[in-house]
């Protein structure tokens, strides 16, 4: 009995910046309410990652498992292990080759059913990782699939992998099945791969069977709040018949995000705070597309110059599009000639290169916008401090994130789809003066947004027998592991 009672909960996240770190603070949670052991396993870069993340926070007693990965096995370059160093080409790849850490999977539930004397309680998996669950079903283990994505843009993306309704019509829109009957979707919010699937290819393929067997969970946890998202977790959990926990948001820890901003971007957080510390309340534009897309060398072109026309401050995590180097001789093939050098002694704008601190910009006051491609991890971040967004989506279901946060929520305008579209320097301006209106329509979106942001507060609130939504959903969801 009291063995059953230390248990042990296995975590397997995608190799993905914005997978693991949801996965981590999803084990901090249950931590803190259980004194089960927790390991979370993964390729080795990504625990070298994790072993980072967690060493510049408090203390904890989260195991962390290396499982054996050879990138080059699977045709990836050298020491590819994560999405971050990958371009979108490549990506399909890292998906497939997730397969391969079955077998050191196995012998790590094996060494810890060996030293505790009884097998894991529970396999905790990444909704794209399904042959988790063929692992726990033969062991005779409970298997959870934990999305990272909201509920809305999670059924939106597995649907239209497992169903591919956009093939079955002619018309650029179409319904997708789990969504109600006339609620139509458009071809251009499909990413490249999804548009060319055909069912046999390599994506196709992947996310089809990945999918299949997650519908075989035991049960969903899903990085949401009850509140914020009414009509995606009702689609959603009719849609997968399981129980969905919502558990969010569970945003990265400031340090850990700070800790790496400081090593990678070359500009201390002190030096962007101060910068943001002289801006208006709610003034500035910010511009990040998260950790691992990049936009096209003409799109960045038109979203500089759409910058310097609207007149506004603002902090943009440069990333040079795929191809070229931040500082190589052809920098002015993708960023005008002395933008930066003009921004910075007009104090206008503030480029920040590769990686930025986030959070703590979301969290400054004087942030007004979030221009994003709307990853659900950063629109989870903007939300959470009131900020309203302006829509570029790229991959992945960005593009149901941006048509959630447009039609049912109100708190974003969209600028454009994926990384092929042409756009003007007018465009972008008038997105953001959109957004920046105190009046109307902008005043609209902040008071969403800060309504949002409460809803966000109040559901990880605890205040003695008062819980909110997301404390007893993990509340639950800690009571099923344990019975
Ligand atoms: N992030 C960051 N600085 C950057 C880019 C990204 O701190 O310059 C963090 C961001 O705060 C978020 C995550 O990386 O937590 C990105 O996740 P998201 O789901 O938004 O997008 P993805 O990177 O998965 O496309």
């Amino acid at each position: 009995e009291t063995a059953k009672k230390n248990g042990h909960i296995v975590m397997i996240p995608f190799m993905a910046h914005g997978h693991i770190i949801p996965f981590l603070q999803l084990a901090r949670q249950i931590q803190r309410k259980t004194t089960l052991n927790i390991t979370i396993a993964n390729t080795p870069l990504n625990i070298q990652y994790l072993r980072s993340a967690l060493s510049s926070t408090s203390p904890h007693q989260i195991r962390l498992a290396e499982l054996e990965f050879n990138s080059t096995r699977h045709g990836l370059p050298p020491n590819a292990e994560n999405t971050e160093k990958l371009p979108l080409s490549h990506i399909g790849k890292l998906f497939n080759s997730s397969r391969s850490l079955e077998a050191p999977l196995r012998s790590l539930i094996a060494q810890i059913t060996e030293e505790e004397g009884y097998p894991p309680l529970c396999l905790i998996s990444d909704v794209f990782l399904g042959w988790v669950n063929n692992v726990a079903t033969s062991l005779g283990i409970r298997n959870l699939s934990f999305t990272t994505c909201g509920a809305y843009g999670t059924l939106a993306y597995i649907s239209i992998w497992s169903n591919l309704p956009h093939r079955k019509t002619d018309s650029d829109e179409f319904w997708v099945p789990g969504f109600p009957q006339n609620y139509r979707f458009h071809r251009t919010q499909l990413h490249k791969f999804l548009r060319q699937a055909d069912g046999t290819d390599e994506w196709s393929r992947f996310f089809i069977s990945q999918i299949a067997l997650s519908m075989n969970s035991d049960g969903w946890i899903c990085n949401t709040v009850e509140e914020i998202e009414p009509l995606g977790l009702q689609l959603l959990r009719k849609y997968v018949q399981r129980p969905v926990w919502t558990v969010g948001p569970l945003l990265p820890s400031a340090k850990g995000s700070k800790h790496r901003a400081g090593k990678e971007s070359g500009i201390a957080l002190e030096a962007c705070m101060e910068w943001l510390d002289l801006k208006d309340e709610s003034s500035v534009v910010y511009v990040s597309f998260g950790s691992q897309n990049t936009i096209s060398a003409s799109q960045m072109m038109a979203l500089a110059e759409g910058l310097e026309m609207s007149g506004r401050s603002f902090v943009w995590v440069i990333r040079p599009p795929v191809g070229f180097d931040i500082d190589g001789e052809f920098r002015e093939e993708w960023l005008p000639k002395g933008f930066e050098e003009r921004m910075r002694d007009a104090k206008k704008g503030l480029l920040v290169q590769k990686w930025g601190p986030q959070l703590e910009i979301l969290s400054h006051k004087s942030t007004g916008v979030f221009l994003s491609h709307c990853g659900w991890n950063s629109v989870l971040e903007s939300l959470s401090n009131g900020v309203p967004l302006i829509g570029w989506s790229l991959a992945a279901e960005q593009a149901y994130n941006v048509k959630m946060l447009v039609e049912e929520m109100g708190v974003a305008v969209e600028l454009t789809r994926t990384v092929e579209t042409t756009i003007t320097g007018e465009e972008v301006q008038k997105v953001i003066d959109i957004v920046m209106d105190q009046e109307g329509k902008g005043k609209e979106m902040k008071e969403k947004a800060n309504e949002i942001a409460a809803h966000m507060r109040d559901a990880t609130t605890e205040k003695g027998e008062e819980k909110g939504s997301s404390v007893r959903a993990m509340d639950d969801l800690v009571t099923t592991i344990l019975s």
